[in-house]
C-alpha cells in the first residue's frame, strides 16, 4: 500500500519520505528510530542539574511573566513548583502559552534544565495537562530528511500503527515465536516507536532483529544450497606419513598450526564432507597447512585444488607447494589464464586421467572444461575475493570433495558468522617465532622528501621497496596520483639510477608476472604499483612500504599492504601518507601504527565504515540490515543461526504452510539475488 494513503502524508510528505527509501506503509512501519529520548523518568524539582534534559511533575504556582528585551524576542516565564522546590518554566516568542496556564494547573514538563542566579529555569519546555504523550514516554528520534522534523515524523507514525497497524503480517511461525518468547509482530512494532519502557523496548526489538536475521541467515544458507542435507563425504584415511612429513620441514609448526592442522585431519577422517575456515593474520603460516591437507589427500589417492585470485598469487603458491613437495612424487601444475593453449589442454588432459595430483590456479580451474579424476579436496584462497557461488562450483568440480578456505583478512566473529555461517572456523592465533614487528608510521606529503630518501638509503644496504598508491577512477577529482603517473615521475626523477617497475591491474596476467617475478629475483630496487600486490605476494628481502594517499584505503586493506614487509630477517617499516587533515583518518592511521592485531584492525574497521562499505561484504551478496546490529546482536544472530538450521532441516524448500511468510521475506530481503536460486 503506497505511503499517500497515511493520514498526514500528501504528495510533497511522500516526496520527502522516499528520500528515506519509505514508499509503502510496511516501509514507514518498519523505519526504526535512530534513538530515544527517555522522558520516561520523572525526577523532582531539586534533583535538577545543569545542561540536563528533565522530566518534572509540577503544579503552576504563580503568575506569568513576560518580558521584551529586545524588539524581536519576548520571554515568557511561568513559575512552578513540586514538593521539593521551585523553578521557572522559561519560553522564547511563545507568548500565547501564557494564556493555556492558570495557577494550580497540575502539568508534565520535559526540557533542559539552565540554573541561573540560583533560579532553577526549564527553557522551552514541551508540557501536557491530560494524558502523557510528549512527557512521561520514551520519544523516538528518527533520520531525518530536509524539511521533515521528528515531531512530524511521530505524527505520522502515530496515525500510520492506528490505521495500519493491525494490518502488519505476522511472519514469524507461532511455533517459533512460543518457543523462544518473541513478542507478536504488532507489538514489536508499536514498541520498537513507542515502548512503554525499557523492557517492552528491549522484547520489541529482539524480536525485531531475530526476524531479521533469522530471515538473513536462512536466504544465506539457501543460497550455497548447503543444508538439504549433511553431505556424505570422502572418509580419508589416517596417514602416518604425514608426521615424517612435518618433521622435514625446514621450521617447526606453531602450536597453532598444529592444533588447525588436527582439526583438518579429523575432518578429513570423518565420512561427512568437510566445510573448514582458516583464518589467520598475515604470514600466519597458512599454506603450509594446505600442504599437508593435500599430502594428505594424495596419500589417500586423490587430487586436490588450490583456487587463488590473482595469478601472481597462484604462481606463488605453485612455487612454493612444488618445493616443499620436491623429494616426493607428487606432480603439481599451475593453470592460469596465461598458459599457452597447447600447454593448458595438456593439463586437461592429465588431471581427466589422474596423472596431476595437485592442481594450482585461478579461476581458471573452475572453468567447464577442467575435469578432474578423483578430486578429494579444494582449496580456496583468500575467499572474500570470491563470490559465494564461486565456491560452490569449484566444490562442484568432485564428489563432494572436502573443502578448506583460507583467508588472511580476519574477518569480526559476527561477520564471519553471516557470510561463512555455513562454515566450521580454524583460527591460527599466531605467528611463526622471530618476526620482527614492523615499524609503522603515519606522516603527511610534506616530508615525502625524507620517506624517499630514507627509502633509498634502505636500497643501498640491499633492500627492496613497495610503493603503493590507490586505484583511481576516471571521475575523481580528488587529488591522488595514479600509479603510472607516480612510475613516471620517480623512475625519472627521484629514483634516477635505480630498478623501478611498475604493476597495476590493467596489465596483462603475463606482464604483471614478469614484472613480479623480477622484482621477487631481486632485479628491482623499488615496486610501484596498485593494491594487485595486497593479497598473499612474498618477497622477504622487501622491508619497507610506502603507501600513498592511505587514507584512501579500508584499514583491513592496508593490514594486509603491510602484511607485504617483514616477511624477512631485516627491520621492516611501513610508512603512511595521509593526504587527508580529517580526524577520522587521523584515527584510522593512528590504530594501524597502534595495533599489528589483524582481528582488532578488522573489528575497528567495520565499526568506523559499516559492514556495507566494510570490503568483501557487497560482493557476498549481503543485503543491507535495517535493525540489527553485528557488533552488539551476536547473541540472538547465534540464535537466529541455529534455528535457520532446524527449520531448513524439516523443512528445505520452505514449503509448509507455516512458513510461507517466512518465504516471502527471504525473497522481499534478497530480492532478485534469491528468486531464481531456490524459488521455482
Ligand atoms: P600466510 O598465512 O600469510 O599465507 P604464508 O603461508 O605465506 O603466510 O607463510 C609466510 C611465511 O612463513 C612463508 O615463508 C612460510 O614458509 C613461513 N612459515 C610458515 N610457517 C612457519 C613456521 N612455523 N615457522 C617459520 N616459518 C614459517
Ligand atoms: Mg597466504
Amino acid at each position: 500500500m503506497t505511503i499517500q494513503y497515511v493520514k498526514g502524508v500528501g504528495p510533497k510528505r511522500a516526496k520527502q519520505l522516499k528520500r528515506l527509501n519509505i514508499h509503502t506503509v510496511e516501509d514507514l512501519l518498519y523505519f526504526v528510530p535512530r534513538e530515544y529520548e527517555d522522558r520516561s523518568k520523572f525526577k523532582d524539582i531539586s534533583q535538577c542539574a545543569e545542561g540536563e534534559q528533565i522530566s518534572l511533575n509540577v503544579e503552576i504556582s504563580g503568575y506569568p511573566s513576560k518580558i521584551k528585551p529586545r524588539r524581536n524576542l519576548t520571554i515568557l516565564k511561568i513559575p512552578v513548583r513540586d514538593h521539593s522546590g521551585h523553578a521557572q518554566l522559561v519560553w522564547f516568542n511563545q507568548d500565547y502559552i501564557a494564556n493555556k496556564l492558570t495557577i494550580g494547573d497540575r502539568i508534565a514538563v520535559h526540557g533542559k534544565v539552565n540554573i541561573f542566579n540560583n533560579e532553577i529555569q526549564i527553557m522551552n519546555p514541551v508540557f501536557e495537562k491530560g494524558d502523557h504523550e510528549k512527557v512521561g514516554k520514551i520519544i523516538p528520534i528518527y533520520p531525518l530528511t530536509e524539511k521533515l522534523t521528528n515531531n512530524e515524523m511521530i505524527r505520522i507514525m502515530t496515525n500510520a500503527i492506528r490505521d495500519y497497524g493491525h494490518s502488519l503480517k505476522e511472519r514469524l511461525p507461532n511455533y517459533l515465536r512460543e518457543e523462544l518468547d518473541l513478542m507478536p509482530i504488532r507489538e514489536s512494532i508499536i514498541n520498537i516507536h513507542f515502548p512503554k519502557d525499557r523492557k517492552q523496548y528491549f522484547e520489541a526489538r529482539r524480536r525485531l532483529v531475530f526476524e531479521e536475521l533469522l530471515t538473513l541467515q536462512l536466504g544465506l544458507f539457501l543460497i550455497r544450497n548447503r543444508t538439504k542435507e549433511i553431505n556424505q563425504g570422502i572418509q580419508f584415511p589416517h596417514i602416518s606419513e604425514v608426521d615424517g612429513f612435518i618433521e622435514g620441514l625446514p621450521f617447526k609448526l606453531t602450536n597453532a598450526q598444529r592444533r588447525v592442522y588436527k582439526e583438518i585431519e579429523m575432518d578429513m577422517e570423518k565420512d561427512a564432507q568437510m566445510n573448514r575456515l582458516i583464518q589467520g593474520d598475515v604470514g600466519s603460516g597458512k599454506t603450509i597447512i594446505a600442504i599437508l591437507a593435500m599430502f594428505k589427500a594424495w596419500k589417500s589417492g586423490y587430487q586436490s585444488v588450490m583456487m587463488a585470485p590473482t595469478e601472481i598469487l597462484a604462481q606463488q603458491h605453485y612455487d612454493s607447494i612444488s618445493s616443499f613437495y620436491k623429494e616426493y612424487d607428487i606432480r603439481c601444475e599451475l593453470l592460469v589464464g596465461s598458459l599457452s593453449n597447447k600447454k593448458k589442454e595438456e593439463i586437461l588432459d592429465d588431471l581427466r586421467t589422474g596423472k596431476i595430483n595437485v592442481l594450482v590456479g585461478t579461476h581458471a580451474v573452475i572453468q567447464d572444461k577442467v575435469e578432474f579424476n578423483k578430486l578429494g579436496l579444494a582449496i580456496t584462497d583468500e575467499q572474500h575475493r570470491f563470490g559465494v557461488k564461486q565456491r560452490a562450483v569449484l566444490s562442484q568440480k568432485g564428489e563432494s570433495p572436502d573443502i578448506l578456505v583460507m583467508t588472511a583478512t580476519p574477518i569480526p566473529r559476527t561477520l564471519a558468522l553471516i557470510l561463512y555461517g555455513d562454515l566450521d572456523i580454524s583460527i591460527i592465533d599466531e605467528l611463526p617465532p622471530g618476526r620482527k614487528e614492523i615499524e609503522t608510521y603515519a606522516v603527511g606529503f610534506n616530508i615525502v622528501d625524507r620517506i624517499h630518501n630514507f627509502v633509498k638509503k634502505q636500497i643501498l644496504e640491499g633492500r627492496q621497496a613497495y610503493i603503493v598508491c590507490p586505484l583511481i577512477e576516471e571521475s575523481d577529482t580528488l587529488k591522488v596520483k595514479s600509479a603510472e603517473e607516480l612510475y613516471i615521475i620517480l623512475k625519472n626523477e627521484v629514483y634516477k639510477g635505480f630498478n623501478v617497475g611498475l604493476l597495476h591491474g590493467r596489465m596483462k596476467p603475463g606482464e604483471k608476472d614478469y614484472v613480479m617475478g623480477k622484482f621477487a629475483n631481486g632485479e628491482l630496487d623499488v615496486l610501484i604499483s596498485t593494491t594487485v600486490i595486497e593479497v598473499g605476494v612474498n618477497v622477504p628481502n622487501a622491508n619497507i612500504m610506502v603507501i600513498y594517499n592511505a587514507e584512501r584505503f579500508g584499514l583491513a586493506q592496508l593490514h594486509q599492504l603491510r602484511g607485504r614487509v617483514g616477511r624477512g630477517e631485516y627491520q621492516s617499516y611501513c610508512i603512511l601518507i595521509n593526504g587527508s587533515n580529517s580526524k577520522i583518518s587521523r584515527e584510522r592511521m593512528r590504530i594501524l601504527q597502534k595495533s599489528t592485531d589483524g582481528f582488532y584492525i578488522s573489528e575497528k574497521d567495520l565499526e568506523l565504515r559499516g559492514p556495507g562499505e566494510f570490503f568483501g561484504t557487497k560482493q557476498h551478496g549481503l543485503p543491507d540490515l535495517k535493525i540489527a546490529n553485528l557488533f552488539t546482536d551476536m547473541e540472538i544472530l547465534r540464535l537466529a543461526q541455529k534455528k535457520a538450521k532446524e527449520i531448513l532441516e524439516e523443512d528445505v524448500y520452505l514449503v509448509d504452510e507455516k512458513h510461507s511468510f517466512l518465504r516471502q521475506s527471504i525473497i522481499d530481503l534478497f530480492k532478485d539475488r534469491i528468486k531464481d536460486l531456490i524459488f521455482n
